[in-house]
């Protein structure tokens, strides 16, 4: 038969990556329901609840909160072109793949890039950003909650109010972090926020939450030039999904299905609850490794829940290990990016893939294959590590 005419069967694969995660089945469900038009009154509805869905997981009144038509990148391209304009100074922290992606973007924006940088695989200490301030007036300052290419966690709060007093608006990447850990826009005066629907949420890559607070729509809305990308111009899109229900672009429609699902799961969990899972099968994880002799990246008190960094043992070989993990176990885990290509490792414990169960299997997995190439470890003891944490919970 050709081959190019047989059905799809993609593997399944247990997704321990940095992204996309598993999606629950009740996602994948939602995306195969009928479609109707996109700007039929049922569909509008679906629009208002999944705006609504929104707010609460970015825990913003914020009336502009809706999902770019976009991967994660879309959504970081969507906040810097409406908020920067030619020649504006903007802050942009740097400490991994993410923060220089930010800055390519500001820059492709003409806006002028005052970069606070920290070596990779550390956070951006908020002194750093006081500094910059100090330099000139700057319009925008500009961070990565959950770096993923390091698996570095951000505080957010001390650098938000740093912005807020100097009179700059306060651009957070949270497409990590949401429904991973806390992310609290309203409280923590974030003024623009993006994430991703294939990390934390679990849903399949292709949209892009983003919020906006009022100042920052205030600040678009007086800009003295027309935003360069017209695919992203929050004035035309803001009219596309309020009231008026302008016609911009045709909504993904089975993607809002799936995102709407994706949200609807997160907060029956409640968030809270959520977290809590997040950061224990970190800590489960956490002791396996420590057991196995294998050290983070990221100092303690700067390791994500939802994304470890780890070294890779001196002398074993990336590539033979993460292909054992993925033809004998079916499961994905990340290489390092840059200067970590085959020093780390990242392990996603993303939403759906955040389980007791993945996080046994991948430890008993990865010390197998250890021992079969040359990096004894002592046979049980990481699982009877992360074990110890499940029970003394
Ligand atoms: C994945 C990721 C992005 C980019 O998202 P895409 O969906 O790949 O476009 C941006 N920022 C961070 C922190 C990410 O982890």
């Amino acid at each position: 038969m050709d081959k190019l005419i047989t059905e799809l069967s993609p593997p399944r694969r247990i997704l321990m990556g940095p992204g996309p995660s598993n999606c629950h089945p009740r996602v994948l469900k939602a995306m195969a329901t009928p479609l109707i038009g996109h700007l039929d009154p049922e569909f509008l509805e679906i629009m208002n609840d999944t705006q609504e869905l929104l707010r609460r997981v970015f825990k913003t009144e914020n009336q502009l909160t809706i999902p770019i038509s976009g991967t994660g990148s879309s959504g970081m391209e969507a906040t810097i072109c409406n908020l920067v304009e030619e020649g504006d100074d903007v802050i942009v922290c740097v400490n991994g793949t993410f923060g220089a992606r930010m800055v390519d973007i500001a820059e492709r924006n003409r806006a002028r890039v005052i970069r606070v940088d920290e070596k990779w695989g550390r956070a951006i200490p908020p002194e750093k950003v006081a500094e910059a301030l100090k330099s000139r007036k700057v319009k925008l300052v500009a961070i990565v909650h959950a770096e993923t290419s390091t698996g570095v966690y951000q505080q957010l709060e001390e650098i938000g109010c740093l912005a807020r007093e100097h009179g700059a608006l306060f651009l957070v990447d949270a497409v990590t972090s949401l429904g991973g850990c806390p992310v609290e826009v309203d409280k923590w005066g974030i003024d623009a926020c993006y994430s991703a629907t294939q990390k934390c949420l679990s849903a399949p890559p292709g949209l892009a939450p983003v919020t906006f607070s009022p100042r920052a729509l205030e600040m678009i809305e007086n800009r003295k030039t027309r935003v360069p990308s017209w695919y992203l111009d929050m004035t035309l899109v803001k009219k596309y999904w309020g009231k008026e229900r302008v016609y911009h672009h045709t909504a993904p429609i089975s993607m809002i299905y799936a995102l709407r699902e994706a949200l609807r799961i997160i907060l029956e969990e409640g968030l809270k609850a959520r977290f809590a899972r997040h950061e224990l099968n970190h800590r489960a994880l956490a002791a396996g490794l420590e057991a196995m002799g294998i050290d983070y990246l990221p100092p303690r008190g700067e390791r994500l829940w939802m994304l470890n960094s780890i070294m890779i043992p001196a002398g074993v070989d990336d590539n033979k290990v993460r292909s054992q993990l993925l033809d004998n176990y079916s499961m994905e885990i990340g290489g390092g990016l840059g200067e970590f290509k085959g020093k780390v490792w990242r392990v996603g414990l993303m939403g759906e893939s955040s389980t007791q169960a993945n996080i046994i299997l991948f430890l008993s997995a990865l010390e197998e294959i250890l021992n079969g190439e040359g990096y004894p470890v002592e046979v049980g003891a990481a699982i009877q590590a992360a074990s110890d944490i499940y029970n003394s919970e």
